[in-house]
């Protein structure tokens, strides 16, 4: 990795979990580019392949879709002839991650700036700054015209909170019952940064593949891909796996893995007493530049940092070139690029760290 380059990365709160514990322990994982997270609402997630499958039986192929939305408690898909095809989310189970089903965090929680469109008016975008580099960021960007901003209304703020709390709250019940037929959901045990080192120091991947993998908690967020310096992690659309020997004495895998132990340090608040977790501000912002799109938010932020030289260059997530929405992630400094990868591929399949290498 070189020191000198500045990443901004756009990820679900897995995947910032992720990138901060990458960082938090780059001593044993090399570290990353990475230098600004923008995080994404993401209340759960789809496998491309059980996607395609669904959309095979009912009729529709893949190729000719425009767009996937979640709007109303609904799965719509926009097909290229302008017909939606739409369903209950209750029916999305059997293409959605079962991962997902474990997960607590609904805006990113440990983001720099976090970004939905849910809790504001149509054409606008939700946006919750954490920490003050975004703080600064979203000022900046505001006063250089990038977009306006608003408050955002005690009823979109409490929209926020109401669907964050379902989420933790269907999820502890589901990590209850796991637990009690399972191991237990190592993530959610907050221990001290010793504890954390103690017991991350003596595991390697094939812990990592019984405490995380097998129990069906991997989020695919490419973390171990990444780190292994020997590369014999390969990640697919299903899971992780292992091709050859360990290097001695290398952990970093286990460390980096957001869905092995965290420290209290990392994520350590009550999730059902704060569920948008800790924030400076929350607001609404709409593109000065961009139309018509509730991404327009990311796309406008990752603009003005390129444009103004803030980072060297930012991941953005495209389709494939060769297989319809199929998510590819890649790193870009271009700006016209960003604009075309601009959307809710955002946020349709969790992609990997793979742009990083
Ligand atoms: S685990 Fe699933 S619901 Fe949670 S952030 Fe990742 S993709 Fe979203
Ligand atoms: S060498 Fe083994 S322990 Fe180290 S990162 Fe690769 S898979 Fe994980
Ligand atoms: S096992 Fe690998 S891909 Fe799965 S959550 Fe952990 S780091 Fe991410």
């Amino acid at each position: 990795m070189n020191d000198n380059i500045k990443t901004a990365m756009v990820g679900t709160p897995c995947q910032i979990l992720a990138a901060t514990k990458i960082n938090k322990y780059s001593e044993k994982t090399g570290g990353s580019s990475i230098d600004i997270k923008i995080g994404l609402f993401c209340m759960e997630n789809f496998s491309y392949t059980y996607l395609k499958k669904f959309l095979t039986e009912k009729d529709i192929n893949i190729n000719e879709v425009e767009g996937f939305r979640i709007e109303e408690n609904k799965f719509k898909v926009l097909l290229k002839n302008n017909d939606m095809f739409t369903v209950p989310l209750s029916e999305t189970d059997s293409f959605k991650r079962k991962n997902c089903d474990i997960c607590l965090d609904y805006t990113s929680d440990i983001s720099d700036i976090s970004i939905g469109s849910l809790g504001s008016p149509k054409g606008w975008s939700t946006v919750i700054i954490r920490t003050e580099k975004g703080k600064e960021i979203i000022e900046n960007a505001e006063n250089e015209g990038y977009f306006e901003t608003k408050e955002i209304s005690d009823k979109g703020k409490k929209i926020i909170e109401k669907i964050a709390s379902k989420k933790i709250e269907k999820n502890l019940e589901n990590i209850n019952v796991r637990e009690k037929v399972s191991r237990p959901v190592l993530y959610t045990r907050n221990i001290s940064d010793e504890e954390i080192e103690d017991i991350s120091s003596k595991c390697q991947f094939d812990n990592l593949e019984s405490d995380v993998i097998s129990e069906g908690a991997c989020v695919l967020c490419g973390a171990c891909e990444y780190v292994c310096p020997i590369d014999i992690v390969e990640i697919d659309d299903r899971k992780p796996q292992k091709f050859g020997e360990c290097k001695e004495d290398c952990h970093a895998c286990y460390y980096a893995c957001p869905r092995t132990f965290l420290s209290k340090n990392v994520l350590g608040y009550n999730f059902k007493a704060k569920p948008l977790g800790e924030y400076i501000d929350i607001i609404s912002v709409r593109s000065n530049k961009i139309k018509g799109q509730d991404g327009a938010a990311v796309t406008s932020i990752l603009i003005y940092l390129l444009e103004k030289n803030l980072v060297d260059n930012v991941s953005i997530v495209g389709e494939d070139e060769e297989i319809s929405w199929k998510p590819v992630s890649r790193l870009t400094n271009d700006v016209e690029e960003v604009k075309k990868a601009a959307g809710t591929k955002y946020s349709t399949v969790p992609i990997g760290f793979k742009a990083l290498e």
